[in-house]
């Protein structure tokens, strides 16, 4: 059990890899809860997801609330074969 997990955890990095590198920009505007905002041209990323999220939706809200060190700010242009966030339709707050 323990292994499938290690298992498909490395597979899921090794996707994102394909996807194109991350390359983290450090966050410029902080909300009052230090959660990083965007700036225009910016999206958040998550180092094993397959998706960028153009804004604050549900998705990047969870992963803040469990692990805020895994969310990642990337110039838009640097999206690479990332796909847009669906749930970034509906974003919870700017
Ligand atoms: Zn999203």
């Amino acid at each position: 059990m323990a292994n499938k997990t290690v298992r498909s955890a490395r597979q899921a990095y090794q996707k994102a890899e394909e996807l194109g590198p991350i390359i983290p920009v450090r966050p410029t505007r902080l909300r009052m809860d230090r959660s990083p905002r965007l700036e225009p041209g910016q999206v958040y990323v998550m180092r094993a997801g397959s998706v960028y999220h153009p804004a604050w939706c549900s998705i990047v809200a969870a992963k803040w609330d469990s692990d805020p060190g895994g969310l990642l700010l990337i110039a838009e242009d640097t999206v690479g074969g990332r796909r847009e966030c669906k749930a970034c339709e509906e974003p919870l707050t700017d």
